[in-house]
């Protein structure tokens, strides 16, 4: 398939391009897109022949059902059957933006793009790209990121390219992405809101808005055991090709452990990669070393994450470690992200 990948800019021709890729939706096509988390790779949420497109582009069991888009308020009553009150407190106060909210599904919205479950999965991003394709595709756009299953999520067009070109009809870019990693997902199934994947939107945050909220019970336990309520959170995705192994504890212990499987590595002449902050970038004399941002600024650990774990696959190490980043407020979503492209594998020090 030949892809169209278009720039998009504050200009009548990127105007043109959007109304074009609304076209292609709505005919059926893929159109990978940006939003504020991540790319999305979109297909029209109401046509189960679109949903099969999504899962065979991305080689994504299609047990894991996909998020609809939505880009006005009022259509979420459109492809969901009862939203309760709570829920419509939190998408007036953070709809548009980051957060996803799992629903009852209404009749015209096909199990295909549901993973085969009752509920469905909405969210109403906010950037603009976004919401004007959505708008121009016909208003209900299922879209998952837009990366190869299993690969870490794409954060710019270039990572869409990489993983898609050839999979989608046309590729919108937009730049890079402002969050860096995917929506905050929780689930109003059932009596007490439950957190089904962390993201920008955190436990405190939305415990301020609604009172009692839980973490899925899959994501509080480590290792493979864990069930999670979400099918996708019980792939291992994000996964770099080197191991990837996550050191943990005091900063100066953590610091001594990655210098010395470094130090050992370099006398079997390999090298091992170190992903780290800012602020202990100048500590790791060997290896090649990632900065993934600063712990002053914790969104910027999250927005380079998936960049960092990418470009270590076209790095020759045997393995990678990385420093833990149990930060403030984010703290719970990045990790979330990091043990997961790591299998889990932790070393206390
Ligand atoms: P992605 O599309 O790559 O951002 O991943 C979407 C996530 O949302 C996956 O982990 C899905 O399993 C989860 N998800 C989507 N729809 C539902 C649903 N109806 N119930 C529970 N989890 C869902
Ligand atoms: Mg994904």
């Amino acid at each position: 398939m030949n892809t169209e990948i278009r720039k998009i800019k504050d200009d009548a021709e990127s105007e043109e391009a959007i109304r074009r890729a609304g076209e292609i939706l709505k005919e059926g096509g893929l159109v990978a897109f940006p939003t504020e988390t991540v790319y999305g790779l979109g297909g029209n949420g109401l046509d189960a022949r679109a949903a099969k497109k999504i899962y065979a582009a991305k080689g994504r069991p299609s047990d894991n059902p996909l998020i609809i888009h939505i880009a006005r308020m009022e259509d979420l009553d459109k492809i969901t059957s009862g939203v309760p009150e709570k829920a419509r407190r939190l998408a007036e106060k953070y709809w548009p933006g980051p957060l996803t909210m799992i629903l009852p599904k209404a009749d015209c919205v096909p199990r295909e793009t549901t993973g085969g479950l009752d509920s469905v999965a909405v969210r109403f991003p906010s950037h603009k790209t976004a919401q004007k394709l959505i708008l121009a595709g016909g208003g209900f756009i299922a879209a998952p990121s837009a990366n190869t299953s299993g690969r870490p999520s794409p954060t710019t067009a270039e990572h869409v390219i990489e993983d898609l070109n050839h999979a989608v009809d046309m590729i919108l870019d937009g730049g890079q992405v402002g969050i860096g990693i995917e929506s905050t997902i929780v689930d109003f199934t059932e009596e007490v809101p439950i957190i089904l994947r962390p993201g920008y939107i955190s436990l405190e945050m939305l415990r301020k808005e609604l009172g009692e909220v839980r973490m899925d019970r899959g994501l509080l336990k480590e290792g493979d055991s864990a069930r999670p309520k979400a099918p996708g959170m019980k792939y291992r995705h994000y996964a770099p090709k080197a191991d990837l192994t996550i050191v943990e504890g005091e900063t100066e212990k953590v610091i001594a452990k990655i210098n010395e499987l470094a130090q050992e590595a370099q006398e079997k002449g390999e090298q091992i990669g170190i992903i780290c902050t800012r602020e202990t970038l100048s500590r790791y004399p060997n290896g090649i070393v990632k900065c993934t941002g600063s712990r002053e600024e914790e969104e910027s650990i999250a927005l380079h994450l998936y960049e960092v774990l990418r470009d270590f696959d076209k790095c020759q190490v045997t393995a990678i470690y990385s420093e833990s980043f149990n930060t403030p407020r984010m703290g719970q979503a990045i990790m979330n992200r990091l043990l997961k492209a790591a299998g889990h594998k932790k070393i206390y020090v």
